[in-house]
């Protein structure tokens, strides 16, 4: 996947798609944002748990700070105190500084060009836009996940409030068994909870993101005294244990309501709209259209010429050249030199072209007539309506 802003092109899965190919960024946008709707709606924070980004390189920095402190106090304990503590401040800096450069690399590389790119970041290039973005990224990248980390997603993000909105009664969530009255007060739960929250006051803090370590931590615990977890996710707060018992495929799911299908039945049909509009793009684009800054003109030769201009987009990987011809209008003839109906791979031509007729053919005014473009080597074949213009009045001579 890749953007390229200069040329208004993205590319994904080896599918080049234009900026003015309307109808696939349209389904694409409407279906992922039903997809989020729909998601949020059924798995609560499913995104910000296991998918999103911001989550995981949070957690990956907060268990290596762990990490590295459990290391050199094991290895290093001759050190000083103060010494310790300054070699894990430079062996955990230096570490999220080398990682804040690779995913930052990962994330431009979306809108430049990845071996452009590595050659300005080698050159440490910080004049031109994209070494600039580039360091730019990495310094932010750095900050986040070297200090804000988790509380970018309870203080920043607005992803979090939305799901918070989008779940009702059957949301899954990540529910603590009050009434089992079991609790050891080990605290386990609170200590893995990447949010620093208790998940026993409620289950609907707006920190939890749903993540089931707790989930994890209590299992262990309860596993030592025989008995099953006090946390779990469940189908909102009183609804049913996730893998509890036989439960139809479609509850199983989360298709729980009316609601539910509505909004399941909108993203196939939008992923379905989607799937058409791909299939039915071409690689070859003609559009013509007619040149209206003069009616028409009367030629040396006496015959009338209308002029018209076409553009000829090339989304595929050969040279695309196209044949014109007309329909219904009597010895037509094309004005317009032969190579420029020739678009080179991955590029767009234009070209103002006239279509004559002899004096006398037509009657005056406006005479209706196709114009077919047939692109080799693709065989795309286009048919446009268009007008001739002929002076008012009376027959041309
Ligand atoms: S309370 Fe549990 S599910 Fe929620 S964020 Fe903390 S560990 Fe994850
Ligand atoms: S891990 Fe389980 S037993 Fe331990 S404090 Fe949390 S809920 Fe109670």
């Amino acid at each position: 996947m890749r953007f390229d802003i200069p040329r208004q092109r993205f590319y994904l899965a080896g599918q080049e798609i234009w900026i003015n190919e309307f109808s696939i960024i349209f389904f694409a946008l409407l279906f992922l944002m039903f997809l989020i709707v729909g998601a949020s709606m059924l798995y609560g924070r499913i995104y910000c748990g296991f998918m999103c980004p911001q989550m995981i390189f949070s957690e990956v920095s907060l268990n290596l700070e762990k990490k590295l402190h459990t290391f050199i106090s094991k290895h290093f304990r001759k050190w000083s105190p103060s010494v310790r503590r300054w070699a894990h401040h430079v062996a955990f800096y230096s570490l999220i500084w080398i990682g804040s450069v690779f995913v930052s690399f990962v994330f431009i590389a979306y809108f430049v060009e990845p071996r452009d790119l590595f050659w300005r970041l080698m050159s440490l290039d910080v004049v031109t836009a994209g070494g600039i973005a580039g360091a730019a990224t990495t310094v932010v990248t750095f900050l986040d996940f070297a200090f804000v980390r988790t509380k970018f997603c309870t203080t920043i993000c607005p992803y979090g409030y939305l799901q918070g909105m989008l779940g009702d009664d059957h949301t899954l969530i990540v529910h603590y068994r009050a009434e089992a009255n079991e609790c050891v007060e080990c605290r386990k739960c609170v200590r893995v909870c990447p949010m620093g929250i208790d998940i026993r006051d409620s289950p609907y803090q707006m920190e939890c993101v749903h993540c089931g370590e707790c989930v994890d931590a209590c299992t262990q615990i309860m596993d030592r005294f025989g008995k099953e977890s006090l946390i779990h996710y469940t189908w909102g707060e009183k609804g049913e244990l996730v893998g509890a018992g036989r439960i139809p495929l479609l509850r199983r799911i989360g298709l729980r309501d009316a609601k539910r299908v509505i909004v399941f039945a909108v993203i196939i049909i939008y992923a379905s709209a989607l799937a058409v509009a791909l299939t039915l793009r071409h690689d070859v684009l003609v559009r013509i259209a007619p040149v209206r800054a003069t009616l028409y003109r009367v030629g040396d030769d006496g015959r009338i010429y209308n002029t018209f201009r076409m553009t000829i987009a090339n989304r595929g990987k050969e040279p695309a050249t196209v044949g014109l011809s007309v329909r219904d209008l009597p010895d037509a003839v094309f004005t317009i030199p032969v190579d420029a109906l020739t678009a080179p791979p991955g590029d767009e031509a234009k070209q103002e072209f006239e279509i004559s007729v002899p004096a006398g053919q037509l009657s005056g005014g406006v005479t209706h007539f196709q114009v077919v473009a047939e692109a080799a080597p693709s065989g795309t074949r286009d048919e446009f309506d268009m007008t001739f213009i002929t002076p008012m009045g009376e027959r041309t001579q």
